[in-house]
């Protein structure tokens, strides 16, 4: 499943293919899963952002000047296997024309959704309202992190919610934890394991940006930057998708549990269970 680096890549990606383009059309055959498009036709995009894993396209009339704000927002999830291509293929969803070209979202498991909304009006979509601050920006600080982190439940499902930073997914969750030796079932962190957890969360994120990245090639998903290029992140997994190899600091053979029903790596001898 795409995670926040691969969608931040894709964002990068498209931007210079749609900012300041005006929309002609956005054609598809699922008006539930791409909601009220019909209301983009004609605007121009301002300006394209991310919020955690959802993309974010800011909409203004074609002639509006610079200064005024966005009136719209065509927000994209990418789902599990959503991406943009130049070329229409046999996963093509929908197809966005734009007087300078071209662009398709494919889509093969069908879990990537569109929807154009009033700027902020999230309520139809719940994980991006409650969402927590960008582990990149400043709003993301470590006094506020610390101070949730005391009271956090199992500390990778806590990750999972979104709530304490946004656009932490699996595979991030399990080398953010690996670096900051912290055993993913752990509850209430301890100011010392937030801080190592804080700044190992804005590692990694950083390294996966730079990286372009993860793609898994197992049938886990499939994300493929949109030009068809691979990101290179998974060279650099020390946890995610290790079990069973040692763990590259103390050699221990990394273990895969399951953990809020989802796959979770972590060395048992580095991030051991405290009391
Ligand atoms: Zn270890």
């Amino acid at each position: 499943m795409p995670e926040l680096p691969e969608v931040e890549t894709t964002r990068r990606k498209i931007e210079p293919l749609l900012r300041g383009r005006v929309i002609e059309r956005i054609e598809h055959d699922a008006p539930h899963k791409y909601r009220n498009t019909e209301a983009a036709h004609g605007k121009r995009i301002k300006a394209l952002t991310r919020r955690g894993k959802y993309m974010l396209l800011h909409l203004a009339a074609a002639d509006a000047a610079d200064d005024v704000p966005h009136e719209l927002e065509l927000i994209v999830h990418l789902g599990m296997t959503g991406g943009f291509r130049l070329e229409q293929g046999k996963h093509t969803r929908v197809t966005l024309h734009t007087e300078g070209g071209v662009l398709h979202f494919d889509d093969s498991r069908r879990f990537g959704k569109w929807a154009v909304v009033a700027p902020g009006e999230y309520a139809g979509m719940p994980t991006l309202a409650a969402m927590g601050p960008e582990p990149l920006d400043d709003a993301f600080t470590e006094t506020e992190f610390v101070k949730a982190a005391a009271h956090c439940g199992a500390v990778k499902v806590w990750l999972l919610s979104q709530k304490p930073v946004s656009g932490v997914g699996n595979i991030y969750a399990d080398e953010s934890l690996w670096m900051a030796k912290i055993h993913p079932a752990q509850t209430r962190l301890k100011p010392a394991e937030a801080k190592r957890l804080y700044q190992a969360i804005r590692e990694v994120m950083r390294n996966a940006v730079d990286a372009g990245g993860s793609s898994l090639g197992n049938g886990v998903g499939n994300y493929r930057q949109h030009d068809g290029l691979s990101g290179l992140f998974q060279h650099q997994h020390h946890a995610y998708g290790r079990d069973g190899q040692p763990c590259e600091r103390c050699g221990t053979d990394i273990r895969k549990i399951v953990l809020g029903q989802r796959g979770t790596h972590f060395c048992p001898k580095c991030q051991k269970l405290r009391q």
